[in-house]
């Protein structure tokens, strides 16, 4: 459903023409509007008042999809979007500058830069845990690029689904930026219109599909996937901050986010005192919420519930669920076997499982023999440990003595490496992903001085040739 039409809530396929709207978005490309640094600034400004002006709405709408509350909707959604868009506009013209590069000498006379071309029109795919800020977010590197894009927001969040279809034809260019609602049939349908560019957000299995969808029309992606991020937590930590920060960040969202702590590696002489300041970090910050968190919807909450139900470690704090509220209480699990759910597959929601180390090689050996993870983290206090966590662990992003903060900066591209990611945005990173470098090079015709180039190629220019190139 395009955003001139209302959608259902909760359609299962979508009532628009597709390629009309598509063709409609490659015409408005052609006509090189988007390209202007006016435009790109201007619906950059309209998207950061998109996302201000209706922070009661989203957040409402926010609230129906995940029962998310309004701080968090404010931090992770409303402002984090508004401020990825601000920062654009402000730096836009800046980005899109032509930087010439000394050339060789036998380049010489001549000039070369790389030109930042928009690939034209450009598909993002959407999850639901963060439904404004995966869908409007990647649109800011777009936008500034001067893309023309087509939005598919989740259907797992129809309330902020349905809003974006409102509100982004009301703020912005209705003929260069479209949402399309639906499921995964539609992005199936419109991965097969052959975008210039796509960047799909959700898990790793439906990524390969996407993928897949691309490769026959050899659409450039981004993928931003999932998996299972780890936290070492060094016998050197400070174990109180390292608890309240890993609590604090499992918690939010329900636990429902990509770079989430999905598990914790714990060196023994701490493990017990962390346990113990885990617990009291979950008594304090859910205080009067007994039930627990509210999951996205029943398919989850019964994943979680049977993950945690054939656990084999033991259940340190939480552990109860309410089906008729969708909710799950903080859980601590130590100890579980590492062949099990909760250890094999991305936990997304709000339970925790802590394995017991004897070393940091055991850790870094731990997390190396999986796949590749979005976000590793990790608490010490000795300088030794943290460089050795640098350079040993492969992840997409990495914080020392936090969690999460990686997503929430310009200044440092956001993306996962092999199983979970392929390609980064955020700033001026998102500019450059969804812009083509073309290298360009002028020179001038005369004094032809290279013309010892041409055939018929005699021995003295093939020596002259061997000394210049
Ligand atoms: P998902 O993979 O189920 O869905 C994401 C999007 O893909 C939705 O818009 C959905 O409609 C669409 N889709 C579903 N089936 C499809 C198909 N066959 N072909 C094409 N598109 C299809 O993910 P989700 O449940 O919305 O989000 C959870 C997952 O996303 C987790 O694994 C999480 O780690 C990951 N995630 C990653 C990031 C990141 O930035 N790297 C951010 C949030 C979530």
């Amino acid at each position: 459903m395009t955003t001139e039409s209302v959608a259902p809530v909760g359609v299962s396929s979508t009532t628009t023409d597709i390629p009309a709207t598509v063709r409609r978005l490659r015409q408005t490309f052609a006509t090189g509007r988007t390209r202007s640094v006016e435009w790109r600034k201007g619906q950059l400004r309209a998207l950061e008042r998109l996302m201000t002006e209706n922070e009661t709405a989203i957040a409402d709408a926010l609230d129906k999809d995940l029962g998310r509350s309004p701080f968090e909707a404010w931090l992770a959604d409303v402002a984090s979007t508004a401020g990825e868009a601000a920062f654009a506009a402000k730096n836009v013209g800046k980005w899109m500058k032509r930087r010439h590069r000394l050339l060789e000498m036998s380049q010489l006379p001549g000039r070369g830069w790389v030109e930042h071309e928009p690939y034209g029109t450009v598909l993002i795919i959407g999850a639901w845990n963060f439904p404004f800020a995966l869908t409007l977010g990647p649109a800011v590197g777009a936008i500034a690029a001067g893309n023309t894009v087509v939005l598919k927001p989740s259907e797992v969040a129809p309330a902020s689904a349905a809003l974006m279809a409102e509100l982004v034809p009301r703020y912005l260019d209705k003929d260069a930026i479209a949402v399309i609602e639906g499921d995964g049939a539609v992005s199936q349908e419109l991965i097969a219109q052959g975008f210039d560019h796509l960047l799909f957000t959700g898990g790793t299995e439906i990524g390969r599909k996407v993928y897949e969808g691309a490769a026959a029309h050899l659409t450039p992606v981004t993928l931003e996937l999932g998996g299972k991020s780890p936290v070492i937590v060094s016998a050197d930590a400070d174990v109180e901050v390292a608890a309240k920060r890993i609590a604090w960040t499992k918690l939010i969202n329900s636990g429902q986010i990509c770079i989430a702590p999905d598990y914790v590696i714990a060196e023994a002489p701490i493990r017990d005192q962390l346990v113990d300041r885990i617990r009291a970090a979950v008594q304090e910050f859910e205080a009067g919420n007994a039930a627990g968190k509210k999951i996205v919807n029943e398919r989850h909450f019964n994943r979680l519930t049977t993950a945690l139900a054939a656990t084999k470690g033991q259940v340190a704090v939480g552990g109860g669920s309410d089906p008729a509220g969708l909710k799950i209480q903080p859980t601590v699990v130590v100890d579980p076997d590492p062949g099990e759910p909760l250890m094999t597959d991305e936990i997304f929601g709000p339970i925790l499982p802590i394995v017991t180390v004897q070393s940091l090689t055991e850790a870094i050996d731990f997390v190396n023999a999986r796949p590749k993870p979005l976000a590793a983290y990790l608490f010490t206090k000795t300088k030794a440990v943290r460089e050795r966590v640098i350079r040993e662990v492969p992840a997409g992003g990495m914080v020392i003595n936090h969690l999460l903060f990686h997503f929430a900066t310009h200044k440092l591209p956001f993306g996962g490496v092999g199983p979970s990611g392929l390609g980064a945005y955020h700033g001026k990173f998102g500019f450059e992903e969804f812009s083509h470098r073309k290298s360009v090079m002028t020179k001038p015709t005369r004094p032809d001085i290279a013309a010892f180039i041409y055939p018929p190629y005699t021995e003295k220019a093939w020596k002259l040739a061997r000394k210049l190139f």
